[in-house]
């Protein structure tokens, strides 16, 4: 019986397992990939993580991974099939076998939110992507879409303008959702062409990706778009799958927790993106990894036989 289990190593997950590791906790630490790190690990520039000015993702990642292993905390990478977490004992279940915790702290983050317009399945791997810096070398010299107007798209955007010879970057509005300092370098790049107040209609090609239909909002305008590649960043949709029905979620599927990170459910923590939140950021994720495992530590003395 574990005091706690963690589930996911992002930043929220990998710094609960530091602050459990200090707190001297019986700690299992569960992530499906070989690697830890999260979705971070996809990102290029992590420019407002504190006190590391600079550094990319994968290196933040790997940074977060190496401080719980120093701590004596690794990842044991097993695939979650299913969680019951009703009773006082909660009960994970991986492909392998089944582990027993008195917490648990869930903190698997948010997957990618697809288009849903014709040709984006049939192309995923052939010209449709949704990771810029897993995939955009393929796309050296070429021309290039990016769609969304959130911070992963304004990051997206800049990262492969220093690859690709031309990015368009279409956004449904004409105001960005992501930070201003990075929307103010994507107007300044030559080779990015902002499409505001546009959608695209679909995504067509032969073997690869050829083409896309847009359309503008406003004037109902439709154009045709030759290019190579589509990177869909539109967001993302949390992984609360294994939790649904058992705790409180809102209508999008997010966990409701609070700054502690409780659940509707004693002993359940929701840690990191998955989590109700008005500020999903790395800074926030790590916060409520440590938030989360402060808060099992008065439960397991409250709970103590
Ligand atoms: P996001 O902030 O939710 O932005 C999603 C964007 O996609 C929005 O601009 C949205 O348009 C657009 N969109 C959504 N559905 C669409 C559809 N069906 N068709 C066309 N456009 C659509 O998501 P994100 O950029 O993935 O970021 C996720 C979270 O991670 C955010 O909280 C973000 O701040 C954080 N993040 C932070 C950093 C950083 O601090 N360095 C880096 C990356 C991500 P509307 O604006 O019109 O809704």
């Amino acid at each position: 019986m574990f005091d706690v289990i963690i589930i996911g190593s992002g930043p929220a997950g990998l710094t609960a397992a530091v602050y459990a590791s200090r707190a001297c906790l019986d700690t299992l630490l569960l992530e499906k990939q070989p690697m830890g790190g999260g979705q971070i690990l996809n990102t290029a520039d992590v420019d407002n993580y504190p006190g590391l000015p600079g550094i990319d993702g994968f290196s933040l990642g790997q940074k977060f991974a190496d401080h719980a292993d120093r701590l004596g905390i690794q990842p044991v990478t097993e695939e979650v099939t299913q969680i019951d977490c009703q009773g006082k004992v909660k009960r994970v279940v991986t492909a392998q076998q089944t582990y027993e915790a008195k917490t648990l702290v869930y903190a698997v983050g948010c997957g990618y939110r697809q288009l849903g317009v014709p040709g984006e399945e049939q192309f995923l791997g052939k010209g449709v992507s949704y990771c810029a810096t897993c995939d955009g070398a393929f796309f050296r010299g070429k021309t290039v879409a990016v769609i969304g107007g959130g911070d992963v798209a304004l990051e997206d955007a800049l990262f492969l303008a220093k690859i690709c010879s031309k990015v368009f970057l279409i956004h449904r509005r004409d105001t960005f959702r992501g930070a201003k300092v990075l929307a103010d370098r994507v107007w300044t790049t030559e080779n990015i062409e902002l499409i505001l107040n546009t959608t695209v209609e679909d995504i067509f090609g032969g073997e690869t990706v050829r083409e896309i239909g847009i359309v503008n909002k406003k004037t109902a305008e439709k154009r045709r778009l030759v290019l190579d590649g589509v990177f869909v960043a539109v967001g993302s949709i949390p992984h609360s799958d294994f939790l649904q029905g058992q705790v409180e979620t809102d209508d999008a599927g997010y966990i409701v927790a609070g700054e502690n990170c409780r659940t509707s459910v004693e002993g359940v923590y929701a840690a990191g993106d998955i989590r109700t939140k008005a500020l999903r950021q790395v800074v926030t994720a790590a916060a409520d990894g440590a938030n989360a495992i402060a808060d099992i530590e008065k439960y397991l003395v409250r709970n103590a036989e």
